[in-house]
This record gives C-alpha cells, structure tokens and sequence, in this order.
C-alpha cells in the first residue's frame, strides 16, 4: 500500500464526524481511502466516498488485526500520530 500523505493533510471526500481527527490519505488498489481517528466513536475510519455511508470504521483493537486502510489506521494511531 502506498501512504500518499500522513499528517494534517487535505482529505479527499466530505465527511461529517467533528470529532474526527485526519491522519492520512492512502492509495490502495487504485482507490483513495482518508483514515480518521474518532474518538466518539473509539475507533478509526476509513472513508472512500463523499456518501454518508461510504466508509468503514472499526473499535482499534479490531481495525489491528483488519485487512486494507483501515489497519493502517490503526498503525498510524498505535505508531502516535
Ligand atoms: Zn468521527
């Protein structure tokens, strides 16, 4: 997987959560995934679309051990960001 930006960067596609906090945009598979760390919902996201329902969000220590973005998410989180 390609991580395109970490940090305080841009994100791609709408999203609604105040409580979410940006942490990258990666590139997987030809699509574009914004990982979020929310603590409302003690967990993290993936979003990969400006719908509502377009995205996918996991407590952390299930995103751990979760395939694709959203376990970089959880990395990124672990890993301090
Ligand atoms: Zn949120």
């Amino acid at each position: 997987m390609e991580t395109s930006s970490i940090g305080p960067a841009a994100s791609t596609f709408t999203h609604d959560c105040e409580s979410c906090r940006l942490l990258a945009t990666v590139h997987d598979g030809g699509r574009v995934f914004d990982l979020y760390s929310c603590p409302e919902e003690g967990g993290v996201v993936a979003r990969f679309g400006h719908e509502g329902w377009e995205y996918s969000a996991l407590p952390l220590h299930l995103a751990r051990t979760a395939d694709g973005p959203i376990r970089v998410a959880a990395a990124l989180v672990d890993g301090g960001l």
